[in-house]
């Protein structure tokens, strides 16, 4: 049975209104978007769809984290706290702040940031709490938003892998943080190839990520650049497709909350699989855990079944990551010097024995969810 990939035309929304959108910016003549209206759009539709009051387009997920640090603004040397199961996406801009990276431990059954764990390790440097809504399963920012608080911390909830979550309390993943991020690159609900979106209600810090991504450049007085910045911005032919495709959003959420739904209950009472927890997830991948650290062959046998499905997700965590013992800038390790990852035993061994992903898609059809219970339960029922 074929499954619809995020890497085809199968398991994409790309359709006629995407086409229309390229082709409307195409003809306008104009492609970038500090002349056009494309990306300021898009801005408008996602501020109100979540209720911030900024959004901020930008070239991508990684850009978007970006200009979240460069809102909480590090000195050279403050410490991020971060998770150790995520895209490196997460972990670079803190890098590329001159800020080091602090690694907390996670939830053993969702991989989501363990506030406990991040209390633990707040200190005198710690300026901000990177959590990341792992999988589309909203992490504890409620708890880490009191913390940050208590510490005067800024916090960011990296989103890209989930658009829609939402909040126990109400609400959506990406505004319970000062700043939340969000991407549009291939592998994500929605796409325009590449593409990020910052969003925050806070004016200052708002004004902060615009500068940044446009060189500085405060296009209202004049050619006078008032901070240092690159250029991060969202093109109109990213931007048209990226609203059409965001008008999709609601449908592709509904259709993978569905199958994902059909095969919890498929699953319900299998032993030695614990599922993950429906409440406001979406499902950008169906994670399951085996707490008998068998995640690597239960993979071994869904791909020979044809079922897109991986153990662990990551090679190693990021807190054992090659990179820590490269240079970071030329030569130099600045300012990493005598720097090392902490241990995060339970990220460890969700990544080397327990986690299991199995790739998930609106596209997905009873027929899918019944394929891969059946070969789960056939794995589970062998002798
Ligand atoms: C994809 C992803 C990113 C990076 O987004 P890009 O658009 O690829 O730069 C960051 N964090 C997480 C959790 C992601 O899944």
């Amino acid at each position: 049975m074929k499954f619809p990939s995020m890497a085809e035309a199968d398991g994409r929304t790309l359709g006629d209104e995407e086409v229309a959108a390229a082709e409307r910016v195409i003809r306008s003549g104009m492609l970038n978007s500090v002349w056009g209206t494309e990306a300021r759009a898009l801005e408008r539709e996602i501020a109100r769809v979540y209720g911030s009051r900024h959004a901020i387009t930008c070239s991508s997920g990684t850009a978007a984290l970006h200009l979240s640090v460069v809102a909480a603004a590090p000195d050279p040397g403050d410490e991020v706290i971060t998770t150790p199961i995520t895209d490196f996406g997460t972990v670079a801009p803190i890098l590329a702040q001159n800020a080091v990276p602090v690694f907390a431990d996670v939830d053993p059954f969702d991989g989501n940031l363990d506030p406990d764990a991040v209390a633990a390790l707040i200190g005198p440097r710690t300026k901000a709490i990177m959590a990341v809504h792992l999988f589309g399963a909203p992490a504890r920012v409620g708890e880490l938003r009191a913390l940050a608080d208590e510490h005067g911390l800024t916090l960011i909830e990296d989103c890209a892998q989930a658009w829609l979550t939402e909040l126990p309390g109400g609400g959506l993943a990406g505004t319970a943080g000062q700043v939340g991020c969000l991407s549009l690159q291939q592998w994500k609900h929605i796409t325009c190839g590449d593409g990020g979106v910052a969003i925050t209600d806070d004016d200052e810090l708002a004004r902060r990520m615009r500068l940044f991504s446009d060189k500085g450049w405060d296009r209202a007085a004049g050619r006078s650049h008032a901070a240092f910045g690159v250029n991060y911005r969202m093109t109109e032919l990213q931007a048209a497709v990226a609203r059409a495709q965001f008008a999709k959003l609601p449908g592709v959420l509904a259709a993978r909350r569905r199958t994902a739904g059909q095969l919890l209950d498929a699953l319900k009472g299998v032993p030695g699989v614990c599922l993950p927890r429906p409440d406001g997830h979406a499902w950008w991948l169906f994670p399951i855990v085996c707490p008998d650290g068998d995640a690597p062959e239960l993979a071994t046998h869904l791909a020979a079944a044809g079922i897109p499905a991986r153990a662990g997700y990551l090679a190693e965590p990021l807190n054992r990551a090659p990179v820590w013992e490269a240079a970071i800038y030329g030569s130099s390790r600045y300012p990493l010097e005598g720097y090392r990852p902490n241990p995060c035993p339970r990220a460890e061994l969700m990544v080397d024995r327990t986690l299991l992903v199995i790739d998930w898609n609106e596209n997905y059809t009873p027929e899918h969810v019944e394929l891969i219970a059946q070969e789960i339960t056939k794995f589970r029922a062998r002798p």
